[in-house]
């Protein structure tokens, strides 16, 4: 029987371990994906606190997943070996709910999570329903396609519904695993785009990604600043902080948008008279489907954005996820299985 190796949590908060797996076999309607690179996000932690019911364990986390077909399932129509293809979040969708039948793919009740409702990308294999893949574009390798998956899509979703328009102030709050991608879509995209973060580290780097503006919000009032630039017609806020959303709502210009992709536990505070005033809105937004994550793929090839990532051996895999929850990667680590 052939055999992989694969990085699984064993159980509900345990640490993960290497083990050997029995090389899986695709049923009908999926693929076998040969991973390449599987990046290492923070929404992994809900696989290994179980935070939702739908994780078994043990479970091979990883959502961030770049690699090449080696094997197809019966049934399966447009997919064929050695196609390469990448899998996120977005892991294969019902067709049967309403979100579904409206479709909206990603808000399926039943939606399907690489490593968290099944088995992810931290593993030399991994089996995918043919809905949830993605092409990978040739200008693109591997290490460099992962990211664009979770955090790549996100951010590039999130920017492109968010009703801005080219020429306008947008405004991306955090230089971070998502951060540092909003930054790089938003200026390519054409909008004037300003880079907010604390302290002034990151200036320099902000405006290589292509900020034309940097704030700090340590030192400066970001509402105020951006209101001098005439207010923001989008801020999308990729922190983990509630408090500092808040912030930075009264800088939205006439009918702005606070758009919020990065989880924290605070709430987010708004005062009545803020959102009233110029017609403001806070809105949350769900990654992106198969599709979406193509896009997001094929944009980063046609424009040259890229992720900073740190690579490691699939084997390190418990240092990396440490070093991501420590809040240390700059700016995504991404594991390799040398495949
Ligand atoms: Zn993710
Ligand atoms: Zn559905």
């Amino acid at each position: 029987m052939p055999t992989m190796r694969a990085i699984q949590f064993g159980k509900k908060s345990g640490p993960l371990e290497l083990v050997e797996r029995e090389l899986p076999q695709p049923r009908r309607g999926e693929v076998r994906v040969k991973v390449q690179a599987c990046g290492v996000c923070h929404s992994d932690v809900i696989a290994k606190e179980g935070l939702i019911p739908a994780v078994r364990y043990p479970i091979i986390p990883g959502h961030e997943i770049a690699g090449v077909i080696d094997a197809v399932g019966e049934g399966v129509i447009g997919w064929s070996v050695g196609t390469r293809v990448g899998v996120g979040w977005f892991g294969g969708h019902c067709g049967r709910c309403d979100p579904c039948r409206r479709g909206e793919l990603v808000d399926c009740r039943n939606l399907r999570v690489p490593g968290i409702t099944y088995d992810g990308g931290y593993a030399e294999a991994m089996l995918a329903p043919a809905d949830a893949l993605a092409l990978i574009p040739d200008e693109l390798s591997a290490v460099e396609a992962a990211p664009l998956l979770c955090a790549g899509v996100t951010t590039y979703n999130a920017l492109r519904e968010s009703g801005a328009r080219p020429g306008d102030l947008v405004a991306i709050l955090g230089i971070g695993g998502l951060g540092h991608l909003g930054v790089q879509f938003a200026a390519k995209m054409g909008f004037r785009t300003v880079a907010i973060a604390r302290g002034t580290d990151k200036e320099p780097l902000a405006k290589q990604l292509g900020a034309h503006i940097y704030l700090n919000s340590q030192t400066q009032d970001v509402a105020a600043e951006l209101n001098k630039l005439g207010g923001a017609k989008t801020i999308l806020a990729t922190v983990t902080s509630g408090k500092a959303m808040s912030a930075v709502i009264p800088g939205l210009g006439v009918r702005g948008k606070l758009v919020v992709v990065g989880v924290g536990s605070d709430p987010i505070e708004v005062s009545p008279f803020d959102l009233i005033g110029a017609s403001r809105s806070v809105v949350g937004h769900a990654s992106g489907a198969s599709i979406d994550s193509q896009d997001t793929l094929a944009f980063s090839a046609l424009s040259g954005v890229r992720p900073t990532i740190e690579t490691m051996p699939l084997e390190r895999a418990a240092e990396a996820f440490d070093k991501m929850m420590r809040n240390e990667a700059r700016f995504r680590m991404v594991l390799t299985t040398g495949q």
